[in-house]
């Protein structure tokens, strides 16, 4: 007979991983399946994040930080290194280890947790049948199934991976030595994170983006800000260049791609393609199930994850909405919650978003762009890290916090960030605008000085006149 349980999830990602372990704290008999395999062949828990994606990039960006710090910065600070130099074999050692903890962490906490995990491909057979390709195939049953098969790398036909030189994400953080001439395809997210390690290593780094516009899924202000800061650390961001034909040649590999001047043609050691991710549908499901796709290819969802299929559910990258980790750990645990008959929902107007650049670049809710083409009145506040003290002493006093609030109302609606640790400073402004905050709350809070996160509260004193480490034109009457 089947093993029957009451809720099987297949993927064991951020979002899998999460609705595993929520619904089992909630007492459910849960087992979840997953195909992954480390790079001894062995089977290992946290998907793409954790062993090919935030995780070792966010390793080996602060491994690189480290050393671009020591060499530049060292000797204004009264440090002298000599014979300072790189052992990217150490690095990259470095970076599995933290990879292979967190992994068996997951391991642990689905043991403690009595997670059952089974190694192993699933496919849905039908709305409580799972099968699973495994050491053999059996088939589970479940009351209810919870897709969390996560995403790939787009392939691009002009640029077709071949493992070595030209490579994806996932390669691209295991180059066993500094490529003398980088170019990425895709000055995306997660071409500029890897451009940004290897610049620091000591590559030249060509980024040839297909858009006009640098980063137009951020602030206007801040891209401008990102694209002068990058350009001044050596990244040659090419854009309106589209990539027609890539191919090796004796080790190099020889990219020709098209602007609005014409074609070009530049060569390069190593090619990263990062054109954006696909979600892992192939194979996912029985055709007969009947489960529904939408228009790109995602698992049809609701605003509770749940699919066409009665007690079926998709989660994470296999669903609509920004390809990140915790938008998917939210979902996951959302539904195990509903499943286990709690009230459950995710606020999506709130989903921090973080590029971890130097600068670092994080937001949360609408930008200028959006507030402008639906209408909506605002006001901005802005202040620049220039005038933090805390930033000052760190020696990185770029860039800046701007809070978008309600023009009538003073809500926020959006809180764009530039500068040191803003991927850690965003997440007082989420707290905000999740219950509510309008950008007096945020200026009647008290924040430690000296911190970077005073930045965020000058920017909010700012949307009313008041901001005291910048000179302001005083708006409003006492
Ligand atoms: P995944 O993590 O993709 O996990 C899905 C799992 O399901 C995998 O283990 C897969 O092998 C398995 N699977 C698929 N199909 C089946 C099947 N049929 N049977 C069994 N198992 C199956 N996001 C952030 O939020 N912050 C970051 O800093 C960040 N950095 C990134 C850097 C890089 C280089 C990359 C590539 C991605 C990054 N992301 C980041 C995105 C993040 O990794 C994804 O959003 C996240 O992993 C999605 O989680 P998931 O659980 O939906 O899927
Ligand atoms: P992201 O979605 O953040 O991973 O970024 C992917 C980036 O790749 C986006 O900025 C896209 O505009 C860019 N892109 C997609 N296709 C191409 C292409 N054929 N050539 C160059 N850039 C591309």
């Amino acid at each position: 007979m089947a093993e029957r349980y009451d809720l099987i999830v297949i993927g064991a990602g951020p979002a899998g991983y999460t609705a595993a372990i929520r619904a089992a704290q909630l007492g459910l008999k849960t087992a979840c399946v997953d195909d992954w395999r480390d790079e001894k062949n062995q089977p290992a828990l946290g998907g793409t994040c954790l062993n090919a994606g935030c995780i070792p990039s966010k390793a080996l960006l602060e491994s690189s930080e480290f050393y671009v710090l020591a060499r530049d910065q060292g000797a204004q600070r009264g440090l002298k290194f000599s014979g300072l130099s790189l052992d990217l074999g150490a690095m990259l050692a470095h970076k599995d280890k933290v990879v292979s903890d967190l992994t068996r962490g997951i391991a642990t906490l689905f043991k403690v947790n009595g997670v059952t995990w089974i190694p192993g491909r699933g496919k849905l057979l039908s709305k409580n049948r799972v099968e699973i390709t495994g050491q053999n195939t059996q088939t589970v049953e479940a009351e209810h199934v919870i897709l969390a098969s996560g995403s790939t790398p787009v392939n691009l036909k002009s640029a077709a991976h071949d493992g070595r030189f030209i490579v994806d994400s996932q390669n691209a953080l295991a180059f066993e030595a500094v490529p003398k001439r980088l170019g990425i395809i895709g000055a995306g997210v997660i071409g500029l994170e890897l451009g940004s390690v290897w610049r620091r290593l000591g590559a030249e780094v060509l980024l040839l983006e297909a858009q006009e516009e640098f980063l137009s899924i951020v602030d206007e202000q801040v891209a401008r800000e990102a694209h002068k800061q990058f350009s001044a650390q050596g990244l040659d961001i090419r854009l309106g260049a589209r990539v027609l034909e890539s191919r090796v040649e004796k080790n190099t590999v020889v990219v020709r791609y098209q602007d609005k001047n014409g074609e070009h043609v530049e060569k390069v050691d190593r090619l990263i393609v990062a054109v954006g991710r696909r979600p892992n549908t192939e194979n996912l499901f029985a055709p007969e199930t009947g489960l529904l796709l939408d228009e790109w290819g995602f698992v049809h969802v609701d605003e509770h994850c749940r699919s066409n299929l009665p007690n079926v559910y998709a989660i994470g990258d296999v669903v609509r909405g920004p390809m990140l980790a915790h938008k998917g750990m939210e979902e996951g645990a959302m539904v195990a919650e509903r499943i286990a008959g709690h009230v459950s929902q995710v606020d999506y107007d709130v989903v921090p978003c973080v590029i971890y650049t130097d600068p670092e670049i994080a937001w949360v809710g609408k930008t200028e762009k959006a507030l402008k083409q639906a209408g909506e009145a605002y006001r901005v506040g802005l202040f620049p890290f220039a005038a933090n003290g805390r930033a000052k002493a760190m020696g990185n006093a770029v860039g800046f916090v701007k809070i978008l609030a309600n023009a009538e109302t003073d809500r926020v609606r959006g809180v764009h960030l530039i500068g040191p640790h803003c991927s850690e400073l965003v997440a007082a402004t989420v707290l905000a605008m999740s219950y509510g905050a309008s950008s007096e709350d945020m200026a009647l809070t008290m924040f430690a000085h000296p911190t970077l996160s005073e930045a965020v509260h000058e920017a909010a004193l700012a949307v009313s006149g008041r901001a005291i480490h910048i000179a302001q034109i005083k708006r409003s009457k006492p």
